[in-house]
C-alpha cells in the first residue's frame, strides 16, 4: 500500500514495564508533545498534501500499543488528486499506519485543515470553525480519542472527543449521499468552542496539569484490580477530561 508507506512515525516513547499494569496514562504525553504534533501536522499538510480542489489537510495521530507499553505518533496527509479518487484522508492514513504496526489505541489526533466555512461545508455538509474528520474517518476514530482540529495557518482550534466526532454524522451516515447531505444540512451543528492554538508553553503546562489531575480522579474511582475490565469506560471519561482540560487552560 503505497499510500501508507508515505506516512511516517515521528515520535515514540516507552512507558511502564511488563510487571503489572502501567501507572502511566500515555495520553498525558500528548500535552507535552502537542506543540510539536501541531507543527508536524501543519508542515506535512504544506509539504505533502495533494487535493484537486486545493483542500490540503495534514494530521498527527498519537497511538499506543498497550501490550508493549509503547506510544507513537505518525503523520499523514490527504491525497485526492482528482474528483472521485479513492479516499485517503490525513487522519485515516496516520491511524491506519499505526494499526498496521500494532498501535491500535488512539490517544490524540491533530488535524490541520481549512477554516473557510464554505470549504468545510462542501466537505462535511455543515459549518464548523475547523475541519473535523469526515464521515468515513469518524468510523475509524475511537470514541475515547481526543481530537484537536486546527486551522492550517490561523490561530484557531477546537477540541472534541472521538465520540463527539461520531455524533456529528449520526444518525444520517448510512443513507445515500444526497439524502445524507440534506439531513446533515438540517441537523444543528454541534459546534465546539474555539480555542487559540498557538499557545505558550504555559498553556500546555496548565492543560497537562489539569488533565493529569482529572485523569487520576477518574482512575481512582476504580480499584486497581477492576481497571483492566473497565478500561473502555475509564478512557472514555478521560477523553472528556482531555477536552475539558484544554478549554479550562484556554479560559
Ligand atoms: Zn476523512
Amino acid at each position: 500500500m503505497a499510500s501508507l508507506r508515505a506516512t511516517r512515525k515521528i515520535w515514540e516513547v516507552s512507558y511502564g514495564s511488563e510487571e503489572g499494569l502501567p501507572s502511566v496514562d500515555p495520553r498525558g504525553f500528548f500535552f507535552i508533545m502537542a506543540p510539536e504534533f501541531i507543527r508536524q501536522a501543519r508542515s506535512t499538510r504544506a509539504r505533502e498534501a495533494v487535493s484537486y480542489r486545493d483542500t490540503l489537510v495534514g494530521g498527527t495521530a498519537q497511538v499506543t500499543n498497550p501490550n508493549r507499553f509503547s506510544s507513537r505518533a505518525y503523520i499523514g496527509f490527504n491525497n485526492t488528486p482528482y474528483k472521485g479518487a479513492p479516499k485517503h484522508c490525513a487522519e485515516m492514513r496516520a491511524i491506519g499506519r499505526g494499526m498496521q504496526d500494532g498501535y491500535t489505541q488512539q490517544e490524540a489526533i491533530v488535524v490541520a485543515g481549512p477554516t473557510d466555512p464554505d470549504v468545510i461545508k462542501s466537505i462535511i455538509g455543515k459549518v464548523t470553525s475547523t475541519l473535523p474528520p469526515c464521515a468515513p474517518c469518524s468510523g475509524i476514530i475511537q470514541e475515547s480519542a481526543l481530537v484537536l482540529t486546527i486551522g492550517e495557518t490561523d490561530n484557531i482550534a477546537q477540541a472534541w472527543t472521538g465520540n463527539q466526532i461520531k455524533q456529528l454524522y449520526k444518525p444520517v451516515g448510512l443513507v445515500g449521499r444526497r439524502k445524507r447531505e440534506e439531513a446533515l444540512a438540517k441537523k444543528p451543528s454541534p459546534q465546539q468552542f474555539e480555542i487559540p492554538v498557538d499557545h505558550t508553553a504555559e498553556f500546555w503546562a496548565n492543560a497537562a496539569e489539569e488533565y493529569a489531575g482529572k485523569a487520576a480522579l477518574i482512575l481512582a474511582q476504580y480499584p486497581e484490580e477492576q481497571r483492566l475490565e473497565n478500561m473502555y469506560d475509564i478512557r472514555l471519561a478521560q477523553a472528556v477530561a482531555a477536552v475539558d482540560s484544554l478549554y479550562v487552560a484556554a479560559a
